[in-house]
């Protein structure tokens, strides 16, 4: 048995046959014969091809509720259209007399390198993009597509490195794992595996063809990949995945509750209808937080769109309350068919309700499809980047302009559905007394109130280790809004990323909070973590709501 070691991308065990899957960038000739004029307008041509068939690849995606399959897509729709790639191509058709595919194929083999090369996990994971990217355009500018060998059974599936289409187009073939060499647990294999729930394991730095064929263990918890494994590893190997699964299935039956007693709701952040599959399976008690930006990335949904997506949440939570926030759009979460001004910070401008509020046209036919939506299963609403009472009084108005409209057209909804603020901004947690007499709830949001208290962007690649939510600022704008809650009786959840952060539960619970939305697969092991806890007295805790 050799035991090869890499980077856990995907938790699971599998064992079964490695197909090697070998796959050659095209290396076109230097020179076609045909003018340099010719070459660019089949380049560019050869451009809006490849996007047209990208967009249409993003759509049937998003149709089937494949959130990260659109997203590669969408991805590799912004990489043919970017300057650092286009210029090098086009440069080398007018002024070295390059053939198109030729082109095309130098620029991407030197932006993949480069991006290889990068500290950045994120970017590095772009290089794949790139080479699908450039596979395409080079199929579409010489006529050829090369087929990737298949599997003809079950088989965990090895390569230097895959490319986005080719995992999703092995997706859909039953494989039973991915083990790659190249690539990092942000790769699209990585992420296309824990959506299917499937083992992978990345940076293998081995070359994996030579056991191409041979029996193969591969572990995606430890990150490890073994040839021939003898029985004995792989039956303790599945011995303890049977037990781990058994596991989060007992936990999710078992109430949520501290050592003492004390219950706490678990809910679930999701962004797509299909993903309330995973929030029943772990456990939520309904759903905390929906991102409803999840339906706007490629393009606007009309009002029935909206409330057919709404709608397909309510029904498969079957019951337990979802809560809806209004389109968060605008600064890190950009749609591609929305244009809005440059703005110097857009982090501090056009974002979330400032945006709605300006925008009727977006606000209104998504209040309508919430409400309508809402005579269907209990709902609740709120408004992200709430930063003043005057936003969320505004934000109010149109909900009740809306359900005037409603009842006077004789459409039924729900009279008395919650409208809530998000608290993620430090001026709402400062002023959560005024806010919480104009709110029916409040869920704070971490990830943003990090961001604007601590000054630092919540992507920065440059300061990453000051964006910590544990920061006593950060703490004392949560607790100011849990104490607010508390006085004017009213529930609190917080939904950002640090609601998973099993070292900050025991703090949140014991500021009063008792409620979490966490991403479905961190519901287990935070349930686990808050069954052994045992709080402080505490006078009185937010009202449960959810
Ligand atoms: C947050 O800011 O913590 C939050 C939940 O919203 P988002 O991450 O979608 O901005
Ligand atoms: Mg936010």
């Amino acid at each position: 048995m050799i035991t090869l070691t890499g980077t856990a991308a995907s938790n699971g065990i599998a064992a079964g046959r490695l197909l090697f899957q070998e796959k050659r960038l095209h290396t076109p000739s230097p020179r076609a014969g045909a003018s340099a004029e010719e070459e660019l307008a089949r380049f560019r041509s050869a451009c809006l091809d490849a996007d047209r068939e990208l967009e249409s690849l993003c759509f049937a995606a998003l149709e089937r509720d494949c959130r990260d399959e659109a997203d590669i897509f969408k991805v590799q729709r912004i990489l043919i259209l970017d300057p650092d790639f286009i210029t090098p191509v086009e440069q080398a058709i007018l002024e070295e007399g390059r053939d198109a595919a030729y082109a095309v194929h130098q620029a991407a083999e030197r932006l993949s390198d480069m991006l290889r090369r990068t500290s950045n996990d994120y970017m590095r994971a772009r290089a794949a993009d790139i080479k699908d990217a450039a596979e395409r355009l080079l199929a579409l500018l010489t006529g050829s597509r090369q087929a990737a060998s298949l599997p003809d059974g079950p088989s965990i599936i090895a390569a230097r490195e895959l490319t986005p289409s080719e995992t999703v187009g092995l997706m859909h073939l039953g494989i039973l794992g991915f083990a790659t060499q190249l690539g990092s647990s942000l790769s699209h294999a990585a992420i296309l595996a824990r959506t299917l729930g499937i083992p992978a394991v990345t940076e293998i730095r081995t070359d994996l063809f030579q056991y191409n064929g041979r029996r193969v263990l591969l572990d995606g918890y430890q990150g490890l990949l073994y040839i021939d494994p003898d029985p004995q590893t792989e039956e303790a190997s599945f011995r303890r995945e049977r037990e781990r699964t058994a596991h989060i299935h007992a936990l999710a039956s078992l109430p949520c509750s501290t050592r003492d007693g004390t219950p706490i709701t678990l809910l679930a952040n999701i962004s797509t209808p299909g993903d309330t599959e995973g929030a029943l399976s772990f456990g939520a008690a309904g759903i905390g937080l929906m991102r409803t930006e999840g339906l706007f990335w490629e393009r606007r949904p009309n009002e029935e769109a909206q409330f057919a997506a709404c709608r397909a949440v309510i029904d498969r939570m079957a019951g337990k309350p979802v809560t809806f926030r209004a389109l968060d759009i605008g600064a890190d979460k950009c749609a591609s068919w929305l244009r809005l001004p440059s703005e110097r910070n857009p982090a501090l401008g056009m974002r979330g309700v400032r945006l709605l509020l300006r925008h009727r046209e977006l606000l209104i036919p998504q209040l309508r499809a919430i409400l309508r939506a809402s005579a269907f299963g209990p709902v609740r609403l709120m408004a992200p980047m709430v930063s003043s009472v005057k936003e969320m009084e505004e934000f109010r108005r149109a909900v009740h302009q809306v359900m005037n409209e409603l009842s006077r057209a004789g459409i039924p909804f729900d009279p008395s559905l919650p409208v809530g603020s998000m608290i993620e901004t430090p001026a709402s947690a400062l002023i959560a007394g005024e806010l919480a007499k104009v709110s029916d709830f409040f869920s704070v949001g971490t990830n943003d109130l990090t961001q604007y208290t601590l000054a630092v962007d919540r992507q920065s690649e440059t300061l990453p280790e000051l964006i910590d939510t544990s920061h006593p600022a950060v703490l004392k704008l949560i607790g100011m809004a849990v104490q607010r809650a508390q006085q004017e009786g009213i529930p609190l959840c917080i939904c950002g990323e640090a609601a998973a952060d099993l070292r900050l539960c025991e703090a949140f619970l014991n500021l009063g909070v008792r409620s979490l939305s966490v991403a479905p697969q961190a519901i287990p092991a935070l349930k686990e973590k808050i069954r052994t806890l045992t709080l402080q007295e505490k006078p009185s805790p937010v009202p449960q709501g959810i």
